[in-house]
């Protein structure tokens, strides 16, 4: 997949550089941060379309811009980490890391799995990752305006709302957890209460749903969750 736009986050220079070496000469085009808001940054401005994430970093560490990232797009992500115990934490989190890579590792075996990762990107969403707007049906969602528009009618939600939005969107037909809900919106480490999660999505049903007690959209899953439902 020659151009795909890669953003590594590695604050070790030696690791880092090496990797740019081995994918670049794999034609693919590399960016480099090397701390955590850095790494928020250079995506949001460059739109790489895979991230290879260290967790351990200056500023915002790994699990941090992990979870900022995993809430404003679905690109593969895959963890460097120094230990294996911690990736088994993080996978367990949810933060929604795609594939891991347990240091010291070999280039070669990074780079399978980069490209294994974009396959499976590239087959499941060929255009939300870059997209601005998301379309499910009658319901428009601006990223980057933050704005709502439901049969062509603007609709004010207030920023967690639209976030809680924003990630049912970029998730449509899977089932979500109110604790994963919890976690890419509120934040790792916070501790909450999960009814939050519920008066939100009854806030946002009655906002977008033409009946909000029989959703077209954000649908309940009885004892597991919530679906949004994407049309499929
Ligand atoms: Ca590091």
């Amino acid at each position: 997949m020659p151009f795909d736009k890669i953003l590594i986050v590695e604050d070790e220079k030696e690791i880092a550089e090496l990797l740019q070496d081995y994918l670049e000469e794999e034609q693919f085009e590399v960016i480099v941060a090397s701390d955590g808001q850095e790494a928020v940054r250079l995506f949001r401005e460059y739109r790489p379309q895979l991230m290879i994430l260290d967790i351990m970093l200056p500023q915002l560490n790994g699990m941090e811009v992990c979870r900022t990232i995993r809430s404003e797009s679905p690109i593969p992500i895959i963890m460097l980490s120094a230990k294996s115990s911690d990736v088994d934490k993080i996978l367990g989190l949810g933060l929604g890391a795609d594939d891991y890579v347990v240091k010291p590792f070999s280039p070669g075996e990074v780079i399978a799995r980069v490209k294994a990762q974009l396959r499976r990107a590239n087959q499941l969403s060929p255009s939300t990752e870059t997209a601005d707007i998301i379309h499910y049906k009658d319901l428009e969602l601006h990223l980057k305006a933050y704005e709502v528009k439901v049969r062509n009618q603007a609709v004010h939600c207030s920023a967690k709302e639209f976030e809680v939005l924003r990630f049912f969107a970029l998730h449509p037909n899977q089932v979500l957890t109110r604790e994963q809900i919890f976690q890419h919106v509120w934040g790792f480490g916070e501790r909450g209460d999960l009814n939050t999660v519920t008066v939100h999505i009854q806030k946002i049903r009655e906002k977008i749903e033409v009946s909000p007690a029989n959703p077209a959209f954000i649908k309940t899953v009885w004892g597991v969750g919530y679906k949004f439902d994407g049309g499929l």
